[in-house]
């Protein structure tokens, strides 16, 4: 049999066939060991075989190649790296100008990961309601400025909009990772496409509170007659591990059409003469918020593990 992984615990995997039953499964033990580099063989997303194996028992047999995965480390420093959900079509970034605040950098490395992966980022701005007329001037600062760079942006009020015909067309038939903040929006958006799903609003989960290093686990959630979304409680955003430092400009669309025209070719962006980006930094073509974000996300040695 055939199916997807749309939850696990560590040990057991529910596992859904295309006729939506679902089927709780254990693993066959050489599975296990199959890539030592990650702590979990089999994730959120992936395409499995299984069969019966007992009365009501079911073993995951083999997977399918992953089409791509998004991971993080397992905890801080080790080489060991955690898979949170695989086979992803796209991912969707929820974002709120106040109540609560979400920070541009943070956006910024939601997209410069989604680039790394080859996974398409939607962002929606939710609680336009909410903005007075200064937050709403910036709402639609961030909407241009992300528009011309070249991401889809949908503003929106999850609590009062109602039709949402632009999102479903997005979500229609696709896996997609729902992401952002706690507090944004993302269950209100869910139960107004789906009031079956019935997923609690402001909910916060206890180990994430107590700042405990905790497995989180991601889960599918099937959004009726729509697709289905992937949940990562506990993980605001995505990180990615193993960029090098050189390669972080590929992941910002609009610099790397001008990387060409950097005298280097090596050229960080930095303090190079003849840097293209530098130059169109000044003449206003690439957003400071965004080169703020690049710096950021340099300083970091984010390639101290290679
Ligand atoms: P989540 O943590 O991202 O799932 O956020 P929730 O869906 O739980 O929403 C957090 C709070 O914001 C709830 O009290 C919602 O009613 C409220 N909320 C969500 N969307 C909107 C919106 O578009 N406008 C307003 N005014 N409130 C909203
Ligand atoms: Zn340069």
């Amino acid at each position: 049999m055939k199916g997807t992984v749309t939850k696990t615990t560590g040990s057991f995997y529910w596992v859904r066939d295309d006729k939506d039953n679902i089927y709780e499964c254990r693993l066959r033990g050489n599975l296990r060991l199959k890539d030592y580099k990650f702590t979990n063989p089999v994730v959120v997303g992936d395409r499995v075989i299984f069969e019966k194996s007992g009365e009501s028992d079911y073993s995951i047999q083999n997977i399918e190649k992953r089409k791509n995965y998004i991971v993080r480390r397992s905890v801080k420093l080790s080489k060991q790296i955690h898979i949170i959900a695989s086979n992803i079509d796209q991912a969707v970034l929820m974002i709120t100008i106040s109540e609560p605040k979400t920070y541009l950098e943070f956006v910024d490395r939601y997209l410069v990961t989604a680039e790394a992966y080859h996974i398409p980022a939607i962002l929606l701005f939710n609680k336009a309601d909410l903005c007075n007329e200064k937050e709403a001037e910036e709402m639609t600062a961030y909407i241009n400025l992300y528009r011309q760079i070249g991401y889809k942006c949908i503003e929106l009020s999850a609590l009062k909009d109602d039709s949402f015909d632009e999102i479903r067309k997005i979500m229609k038939g696709k896996t997609t990772l729902f992401s952002g903040y706690s507090g944004v929006g993302k269950s209100t958006l869910l139960n107004r496409l789906d009031p079956s799903l019935n997923i609690k609003t402001s909910e916060i989960s206890e180990s994430f509170k107590s700042g405990k290093h905790t497995t989180t686990f991601a889960e599918m959630h099937e959004v009726k007659n729509l697709g289905m979304i992937i949940d990562t409680p506990g993980i605001k955003g995505l990180s990615v591990i193993d960029i090098p430092k050189e390669e972080i400009s590929h992941y910002f669309p609009e610099m790397l059409k001008l990387l060409p025209d950097c005298k280097f070719n090596n050229c960080t962006h930095i303090d190079e003469p003849s840097c293209a980006i530098k130059k169109a930094l000044e003449e206003n073509k690439i957003d400071i918020s965004r080169y703020r974000s690049y710096l950021s996300i340099f300083d970091e040695e984010v390639d101290k593990y290679r």
